[in-house]
């Protein structure tokens, strides 16, 4: 069974658009949150992530600002305006989606989760010693985290939780092995990892093979929407940067 494994979306339909264009053939697809947030087409994308076959959809914690789940202070200035104007844009109905969604979902041997397992709607798991503090918190082999909006593998290689990181490799697809790991498919709509194509990722559930795909979009027309929305200057200005 063929996933599609996407994440953080944050409102850029065309990057979304351009990404399930590309992945054309899957049998489930498994999103890890952050459907809105930063991007101009909230409830396009939304609407179009509700309307995939066997989804399993998490929230995030943007997606949960926008709810009034979390305090929008907690987020930067350009964070939490995107935040406010989502909020008003929404549709009831999408916005009830939003409220139906959980930041965690088990599948079998994968745990997936928002941020982390040990704090699924906030941790950053940025570094290999947060990976390492993390691997206690599930109880699954694997691991599906977003959040962070860079692709990235971590191996725990023993039982004492040593870990080793893997960047995403996009020519060769991996076989996951007996090690434990906790795997970030980077993002669809704002990546951060200096590449500003549009990221993804499929999974073999009955092969356990992984494959990292990274996929140009029209960024200028996502970057038009968002001035036409008066969407902060950083936020339409970060995503040509992969940043
Ligand atoms: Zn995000």
């Amino acid at each position: 069974m063929r996933i599609l494994v996407i994440s953080d979306i944050h409102a850029n339909l065309v990057a979304l658009e351009a990404v399930l264009a590309d992945a054309k053939a899957y049998e489930a697809v498994w999103c890890l949150g952050d459907l809105v947030g930063y991007g101009p087409n909230p409830n396009e994308c939304v609407e179009r992530v509700r309307g995939l076959k066997n989804l399993t959809c998490l929230v995030g914690n943007h997606d949960k600002a926008v709810l009034g789940e979390l305090d929008v202070n907690t987020f930067n200035q350009d964070a939490k305006t995107a935040i406010l104007w989502t909020r008003d844009t929404l549709t009831p109905d999408n916005f009830k989606y939003l409220q139906s969604l959980q930041p965690l979902a088990y599948q079998d041997e994968f745990t997936l989760v928002h941020a982390s397992p040990r704090q699924p709607i906030w941790e950053y798991i940025l570094n290999l010693q947060i990976a390492r503090d993390n691997f206690p918190h599930f109880h699954t082999r694997y691991c599906l985290v977003g959040h962070t909006h860079v692709p990235v593998v971590y191996y725990e290689v023993d039982t004492n939780g040593e870990c080793v990181e893997a960047a995403a490799d996009y020519e060769h697809p991996v076989t996951f092995n007996s090690h434990r790991l906790i795997i970030n498919p980077g993002s669809v709509g704002q990546p951060r990892d200096s590449n500003p194509d549009a990221a993804y990722a499929f999974l073999d559930f009955y092969t356990l093979v992984w494959e990292y795909r990274r996929i140009p979009y029209d960024i200028a027309a996502t970057q038009n929407r968002m001035r036409a929305a008066h969407l902060p200057d950083r936020l339409v200005l970060r995503i040509a940067y992969g940043w």
